[in-house]
């Protein structure tokens, strides 16, 4: 393990923690092959529960993310142009300049005490994945899920990691007080487009696993069939696939959700797209002429198709958000929030 102190030089130090809005910035590396090229920036950070922009159209007014960037390194994150505002690279950076809240645990229950907190409900993986493989290293979550259970705070969690499972026990206490939704986020089973698409990220059939898991454990899941990739993973033969490993996980809801290309993304999934596939170049660009959403005929007929899916398989119902809550309010629907805090695509 390597480790390297920027707080050390006062002028880099300084500089970071006014990027970063933090107090402190130290910067490490680690020579495992886990984290191999990754840089950590560890903050103590002022704040950890965020509202949501007010024009927003999100579910939910608060989240909680002690991450930034997300060595899951989905091409088609929607979260990249969160790393400009720190003024780092929305690429590459993104997947490798990871910022770590190390307080995250105690801030949060010192806010959930405060007598101006009401006790609303609270997503995480709303904007990055907080079971990352960092999470395996810095272990931010277990004392996160315990300030909201100490409280009875109803929460919510989105993600791709199979980490989840290390804190099954700490969940369910949690469910036991209050209300805990569990989503799963499987876009696709095609093993190619995973390599490729979503290099950083436990395989599909890992995640699945971790909604069997979940069930078997009390804890509905439902799956966010989300991105659904135009071209590359939208056959009939791959949705059918897809709908049929879910139900077989058993998922309680399966929510299909399109891919989105918002500024930040498109540039850098476009740039991917130029690699792997440059026939589908134009056909990008025309699909997504009029901005970052597929037109609506196309999401709608995705949107069909897999219901349909769902019905035959005997999932459901199908819902916006796909988590089937203990108990609690609804998902996320699938419109990114402005600003820093987005709704990305787990
Ligand atoms: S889509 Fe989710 S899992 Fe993938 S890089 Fe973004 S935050 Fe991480």
């Amino acid at each position: 393990m390597r480790w390297e102190n920027l707080s050390d030089g006062p002028r880099q130090g300084t500089a970071d923690a006014a990027l970063f809005g933090a107090d402190a910035v130290t910067t490490r590396t680690f020579d495992t092959p886990e984290f191999a090229g990754i840089t950590f920036h560890e903050i103590r950070a002022r704040s950890i529960v965020n509202r949501v922009p007010g024009a927003s159209r999100m579910p939910f007014e608060w989240t909680v993310n002690p991450y930034r960037g997300c060595t899951h390194a989905c091409v088609y994150c929607f979260a990249r142009k969160t790393h400009s505002y720190l003024d780092l690279d929305t690429g590459i950076g993104f997947d490798s300049q990871i910022v770590v809240k190390v307080n995250a645990a105690e801030l949060l229950r010192r806010q959930l005490a405060s007598p101006r907190w009401h006790g609303d409900h609270i997503a995480m993986g709303t904007n990055v994945d907080c079971y990352q493989r960092a999470e395996g290293r810095y272990r931010l979550m277990p004392g996160i899920i315990e300030a909201l259970r100490d409280r009875g705070n109803p929460f919510s969690i989105l993600t791709k990691g199979t980490l989840i499972l290390r804190d099954l026990d700490l969940l369910r206490q949690a469910a036991a007080v209050t209300d805990v939704g569990i989503s799963v986020s499987v876009g696709f089973t095609d093993a190619e487009l995973w390599r490729t698409i979503e290099p950083g990220t436990p395989a599909p059939e890992r995640r699945l696993d971790v909604v069997r898991t979940l069930t078997d454990h009390g804890i509905g899941c439902g799956v966010l069939m989300a991105p659904v990739i135009p071209f590359l993973g939208d056959h009939p033969d791959q949705l059918r696939a897809t709908v049929r490993a879910v139900a077989a996980s058993g998922a309680t809801s399966v929510t299909p959700l399109v891919l989105h290309l918002r500024p930040g993304a498109r540039e850098w999934f476009m740039t991917w797209v130029k690699r792997h596939h440059p026939h589908l170049v134009r056909r990008y660009e025309r699909l997504y002429a009029e901005g970052a959403y597929a037109p609506k005929w196309y999401q709608r007929r995705v949107t069909r198709h897999v219901h349909e899916l769902a019905e035959e398989f005997g999932i459901g119902p199908t819902r916006a958000g796909g988590a089937r809550r203990i108990r609690g309010p609804e998902q996320p629907e699938p419109e990114p929030a402005a600003g820093p805090t987005q709704l990305t695509l787990l």
